[in-house]
């Protein structure tokens, strides 16, 4: 089977400029590239650490703080301190209604069917801005610890979120003065940070499970080529390390008989409470016993009290992970690798649940709150041109087609056509005998493919000799889920096969996608005038080809007198064909067809009558 790798070059990338990975998370963000020894590093910008938790901050004077320095404003100042914005990203209030009531700031829409909006004093940020304000910091940060200016990137999202919050997410990069390249699924980044998917030949199946600060997913994925594709994914939307720190918080209530009531009026101690929680599950990495104080508070736990407080909400992760499996309609035998993403799996407990469940030892040598960020960095090198592996999340909005006749694209899958799809068409041959059929695949929405973008051409050789439009050649184009296009021609009388396999979304950014939109607009007019032309010219051609051959082969069956006039038609319609008037083509075509029909009665030959019908490539 031929393929046909896209030349990454059509993109508009420059080698030169560094395109980051961004990981936008729930609880902390963090941003990566790849540093000059090739290798997918994290951003620590002056020490300020890796993690930017997802915290904005709004003072009374208008100044904004994101990151470390905005969560202790948690305390002090929840109103104005925005954190889990990501929940609100593409959300209509309609979606959120049920847990409106867990954020501290004010979310609102007197209109349940558009999206949500957060009141901070007497204005009101969409969670796309909020989110904007965390990517850039992200970029100023990468800006300044990489000394360039940063203005592409790869930005991550789960695998469940549907269109509208991969939008919202994209528009947040725009607002943040960055060009979102792709916005790849979180799972796919760390399965590539671990390598996993970069080689073409091998087929794989993964779960990939991510237990953050306030959420839990699991996904299970299918590479293949180089492709991934998601099988199914489960999960709880408010599971994470948060309920982790709350269990140790309860605890300590009960242990130093603390009255809850009165603790719920201060604000203060809770929040540090809540943090000392957090430091204690984060110790139980290296020791097996905290022992600290809060003021006179005792906060004291060992790790085995750890584990059978969260064990429930644990087991709840791994009967999400026999979910996300039937779903999938697989076994866990037939998972090959499990890769651990998310703060969380950090605890003992976890690891030991999943790789018990899975049977097998998981992969969580990368640290697993910056693994998605290093997948990105990886992906965005790879978009960048630096690396000849082919990846593909996307599928282009362009419709796909193949050269005819005259230079025109004769669409075969309209753009916007859901995927998987497949459609086909069939073809003839313009000429005896011909042997070969040149099939050029195209993607774009103009009338002539010279305007279009090519994506493969492919000769299909060793059609048997026959006479002008007898061989039936079918051409199908299959679509993949992964925007992989397959094109396969097959000779219906001789069974000859070629087929070539593309990745129309490979190679080319939104940017230039829109570009090609507008223009089709643009020229729309130009392009029906010109496709009118040439369907004209090429139908006259077709005729005198015809025409003459009829000639040749029956000269036999007809006197001087006709024979000499339908030469005299013959000549008309070439004369016309230079003429660039497509009506007069016609007329010419027309008249020669009239003169002849009597003829071609009396002669009739199928084949022939064929060749008059037949759409033909070349
Ligand atoms: P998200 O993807 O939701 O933004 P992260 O992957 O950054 O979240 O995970 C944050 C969570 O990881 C927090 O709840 C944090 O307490 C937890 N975490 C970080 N380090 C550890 C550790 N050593 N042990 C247990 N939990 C940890
Ligand atoms: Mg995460």
């Amino acid at each position: 089977m031929a393929k046909v790798s896209i030349n990454l070059a059509t993109g508009s990338l420059q080698k030169e400029e560094i395109i980051v990975g961004i990981d936008l998370g729930t609880t902390n963000s963090l941003v990566a590239f790849i540093n000059p020894d090739k290798n997918p590093q994290v951003i620590n910008d002056a020490g300020k650490g890796v993690l930017v938790p997802s915290v904005v901050h709004f003072d009374q004077t208008g100044g904004i703080t994101v990151g470390n320095e905005a969560k202790n404003y948690l305390i002090t100042d929840p109103q104005n301190t925005i954190f889990s914005v990501k929940r609100l990203l593409g959300r209509s209030y309609a979606d959120i209604e049920n847990y409106k009531n867990l954020f501290s700031y004010k979310v609102i829409d007197d209109n349940t069917e558009s999206l949500v909006k957060v009141k901070v004093g007497d204005r009101f940020y969409t969670p796309i801005e909020l989110s904007g304000l965390i990517l850039k910091e992200l970029k100023e940060r990468a800006e300044h610890a990489l000394k360039t200016p940063v203005t592409r990137a790869v930005i991550t999202v789960p695998a469940y979120f549907n269109d509208s919050q991969r939008q919202a997410t994209r528009d947040a990069g725009k607002l943040a003065g960055l060009d979102v390249l792709r916005i790849v699924n979180e799972p796919t980044a760390a399965s590539l940070a671990y390598g996993i998917g970069l080689n073409q030949e091998e087929t794989k199946t993964i779960a990939v499970y991510d237990l953050g600060g306030g959420t839990f997913d699991v996904s299970i994925l299918q590479i293949q080529n180089g492709i991934f594709e998601v099988l199914s994914t489960n999960g709880d939307t408010f599971l994470g390390g948060d309920d982790f720190d709350r269990a140790i918080f309860e605890y300590w209530v009960q242990q130093n008989n603390l009255n809850a009531a009165e603790l719920a009026e201060n604000r203060e101690l809770t929040q540090e409470l809540r943090l000392k929680a957090e430091e204690a599950k984060k110790s139980f990495s290296h020791q097996s016993i905290f022992n600290e104080k809060v003021g006179d508070i005792w906060c004291t736990i060992d790790r085995d009290t750890f584990e059978q407080l969260i064990l429930a909400k644990v087991e709840q992760t791994i009967n999400a992970c026999t979910n996300a499996l039937k779903d999938a309609g697989l076994t866990v035998e037939q998972i090959d690798e499990v890769v651990m993403v998310g703060g969380s799996t950090r605890t003992a407990l976890v690891k030991r649940k999943v790789a018990e469940f899975f049977k097998r030892p998981v992969h969580d040598d990368i640290n697993p709150d910056e693994v998605v960020a290093l997948g990105a960095a990886i992906q965005a090198d790879i978009l960048a041109g630096n690396r000849k592996d082919i990846l593909l999340l996307d599928v282009t909005a362009l419709s796909l087609g193949i050269e005819t006749m005259g230079g025109l694209m004769d669409v075969i899958i309209p753009r916007n056509s859901k995927v998987p799809t497949k459609a086909g068409r069939q073809y003839t041959t313009s000429v005896d005998g011909q042997v070969n059929m040149k099939i050029s695949v195209y993607q774009g929405e103009r009338d002539l493919v010279k305007e279009n973008r090519k994506l493969a051409e492919f000769d299909l050789k060793g059609i048997p000799a026959m006479p002008a439009g007898l061989p039936k050649v079918d051409i199908n184009f299959l679509l993949n889920a992964d925007g992989i296009l397959k094109v396969q021609a097959i000779e219906l009388r001789s069974n000859t096969k070629q087929e070539v396999e593309v990745k129309p979304a490979y190679g080319i950014t939104d940017e230039q996608v829109e570009q090609m939109l507008m223009d089709s607009i643009t020229y729309a007019q130009d392009d029906v005038q010109q496709r009118m032309l040439i369907e004209a010219r090429t139908e006259g051609e077709q005729m005198v080809y015809t025409a003459e051959r009829f000639l040749e082969k029956n000269n036999a069956y007809l006197s001087i007198p006709e024979i000499t006039e339908t030469q005299k038609y013959i000549q008309a319609l070439k004369d016309s064909l230079t003429s660039g008037d497509k009506d007069l083509i016609l007329k010419k075509v027309d008249e020669l067809n009239d003169y002849t029909r009597p003829f071609a009665e009396r002669v009739m030959d199928m084949a022939i009558s064929q060749a008059m019908k037949g759409k033909s490539i070349e």
